[in-house]
């Protein structure tokens, strides 16, 4: 196979290292997958171009020393070198036209460092060139993936880049929630949150609190004032409701809005504000305060942030092979999640009125592989919302 000799990199830059013996080159009869271990993450850009068909990577300040690649079905040839504008350039010469399935960087909490994935699939060569002609919009398509190499994504080990966690299980007290066959939501999700509490507590880089500890009632406003006490940078609600129809099952993941996604999702959102009425807290004039959180200005960006968060919950719990509901992710006018600056999201763990979910719910190993797929997916929630304020502050 063609190597050719990395040539002198400017002197000065901070540079990323290439981890050669934690980087792999490998593939199948119709795949390529080449994964690239890093000191810290890097800038970087995919681009196909055609005759001969060829997948270009550029990262940005990564110096290639060292690597030594191994020969692989699918790749002619792989050639290594530097544009000499601080971009580092491996073009892979392929067999035969390949699309990128995946391309992704993920970030190591634990030390800073990060993996650049790139997946090739074997495809027909239309498919191809229709990419490979269309420069712009494939980098654009990939542009999320981009990350600034002075955004502050590496923790320090003094001060570590702790993220502030809120778990808030639903329900307590007075307030037992959905009841079936002598088991409380209230409960249920209280056991559901220590364990998700003592997986996020066995990760580095999470300081979690409660709501609630233990079976006490805590009003919906009681819940947000302790989030701000706690400076929260993320407010996550537990819940396992029953629904009179009996035909919701899976997870579902609930963001703020002023109009139910679907009639579930207002009933829901409907229920949860009544039990405060338990105690007489009065929240009839919650949907005006729910419509002023709407038109601020910190809610433009807190909106996207909880679209992500909703979307890490889904392809974490979905990552796990843990059930997930058919719209997975809904939006409704839950008053415990109108913080205007604090990314948000209620999880309904399952349904208690579906009886494989309530069997699930009530299994303590069930409860700590739902645990390890919402840790996942915080990490994960993590990592792309760096990526994402990285790309803001360019
Ligand atoms: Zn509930």
């Amino acid at each position: 196979m063609l190597l050719a000799a990395p040539m002198a990199v400017a002197q000065g830059s901070v540079q990323a290292r290439l981890l050669t013996e934690d980087s792999s080159l490998s593939a199948t009869r119709d795949s390529v997958t080449l994964r690239l271990a890093l000191s810290q993450p890097v800038p970087y850009r995919v681009r196909l171009l055609p005759a001969p068909p060829r997948v270009v990577l550029e990262l940005n300040t990564l110096d290639w020393q060292g690597m030594d690649w191994p020969e692989v079905a699918g790749l002619r040839g792989l050639r290594m070198g530097h544009r000499g504008d601080g971009w580092a350039r491996l073009v892979l010469d392929l067999a035969y036209p390949m699309l990128p399935e995946t391309v992704a960087q993920t970030v190591q909490p634990e030390d800073g460092r990060a993996v650049v994935e790139l997946a090739l699939e074997r495809a027909e060569l239309e498919a191809f060139e229709a990419r490979a002609d269309d420069e712009s919009s494939f980098a654009a398509a990939y542009s999320d993936h981009l990350l600034h190499p002075d955004a502050p994504v590496r923790p320090s080990r003094d001060d570590p880049q702790v993220l502030r966690v809120m778990l808030d299980p639903g329900h307590g007290g007075v307030d037992p929630g959905a009841v079936r066959e002598g088991v409380t939501e209230a409960d249920t999700v209280l056991a559901f949150a220590l364990a998700l509490q003592e997986e996020l507590l066995r990760r580095s880089g999470f300081k979690v609190s409660m709501t609630r500890t233990d079976d006490s009632f805590i009003s919906l406003d009681g819940r947000l004032r302790a989030a701000r006490e706690a400076r929260a940078d993320l407010f996550l609600s537990l819940h396992a409701d029953a629904l009179p129809e009996g035909l919701a099952t899976g997870a579902v993941v609930y963001t703020l809005s002023e109009d139910a996604s679907d009639e579930t999702a207002g009933l829901l959102a409907a229920r949860h504000d009544r039990d405060d009425l338990l105690v007489g807290v009065d929240l009839t004039r919650n949907t005006d305060d729910i419509a002023s959180v709407l038109m601020s200005v910190a809610w433009q960006d807190t909106k996207l942030r909880n679209a992500a968060l909703a979307e890490a919950l889904v392809d974490g719990i979905g990552a796990a092979g843990l059930r997930l509901h058919s719209r997975p992710v809904q939006s409704g006018a839950f008053s415990v999640l109108r913080a205007p600056d604090m990314p948000s999201a209620l999880l309904e763990l399952g349904f208690m009125s579906s009886p494989r979910d309530l069997a699930r719910l009530r299994d303590p190993q069930w409860r700590a592989l739902m645990a390890r797929a919402v840790a996942d997916a915080l990490d994960l929630w993590r990592v792309r919302d760096t990526e994402r304020r990285a790309l803001l502050q360019r």
